[in-house]
């Protein structure tokens, strides 16, 4: 596809999901600013492989949950792309703990960056797009929507965003701009590949398709969503977890 002049930002787009809707944008004539928290030369590797594609990339590190970083971030994707089109707000961070385990500085972090994070990069967004328009996409999980033993501290971070998705959504919508969220299952990452056989099994037996989702079919939502398709649907969560929480 031809270059669309458009500008995607996708945080945490060094790896994973992130990586896969920064590839997947670039696929649909975005150019694509690639933010990071720390990994260089995977947020490279990514960039490369944008290039690759024929589309203009750069990479920003930036912690998402630190204010100033994002605001900083977004000056810069705007002098380098001329604007934002879309925001891909990915960036987040799972670190289990039954209620009783949970760690103080553990649920700061997990506060920080999956649920300040993703204002701190909408309220940006926002800005850029107030004359123009555009698409937030915020990446939830399929435990905002599904009890977890051991999720508390994650699920209430993603049932914020599902939340927030509702209520940006409404606030933007007299400036053209969409809010929607995707609520992943289980999905083939670092962050799966990491669980122990025994427990993938487990975990697989629960997905009424069979299998774990890619972080491809996240990507292709995120395309769809960019897509005329979605012109008129905004607010939405679209759980893509192959009937895990059916
Ligand atoms: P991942 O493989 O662990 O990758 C995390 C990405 O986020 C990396 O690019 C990392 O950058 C970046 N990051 C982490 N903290 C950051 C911060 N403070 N500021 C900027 N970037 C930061 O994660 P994933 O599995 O792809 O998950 C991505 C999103 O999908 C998360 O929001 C997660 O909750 C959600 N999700 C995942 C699954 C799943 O099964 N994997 C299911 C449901 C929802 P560095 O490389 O520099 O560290």
């Amino acid at each position: 596809m031809e270059n669309n002049n458009k500008t995607a930002l996708v945080t945490g787009a060094s790896r994973g999901i992130g990586k896969a809707c920064a590839l997947r944008l670039a696929e649909c004539g975005y150019n694509v600013a690639v933010n990071y928290a720390s990994n260089d030369a995977k947020a490279a590797e990514t960039v490369a492989e944008i290039e690759k594609l024929g589309r203009k990339a750069a990479a920003f590190k930036a912690d998402t949950s630190d204010l100033k970083a994002v605001q900083g971030m977004f000056r810069e994707v705007v002098k380098s792309f001329s604007g934002i089109d879309v925001l891909v707000n990915n960036a987040g961070v799972v670190d289990d703990a039954y209620l009783l385990m949970i760690n103080e500085d553990s649920l700061t972090r997990s506060l920080d960056i999956n649920i300040k994070g993703y204002f701190h990069c909408a309220q940006q967004a926002a800005l850029k797009m107030i004359k123009t328009g555009g698409r937030i996409i915020n990446i939830s999980s399929v435990s905002s929507v599904l009890a977890v033993e051991g999720q508390g501290v994650y699920s209430a971070t993603k049932g914020a965003v599902n939340s927030m998705t509702a209520t940006l959504a409404k606030e933007l919508a007299p400036r053209k701009i969409t809010v929607n969220a995707i609520a992943p299952g289980f999905i083939e990452t670092e962050m799966i590949n990491s669980i122990p056989e025994e427990k993938r099994e487990e975990y697989l037996k629960a997905v009424p398709l069979g299998r774990f989702g890619s972080a491809r079919e996240v990507a292709d939502m995120v395309a769809a969503m960019c897509s005329d398709a979605f012109n008129y649907v905004t607010g939405q969560v679209i759980v893509l977890d192959g009937g895990l929480s059916l």
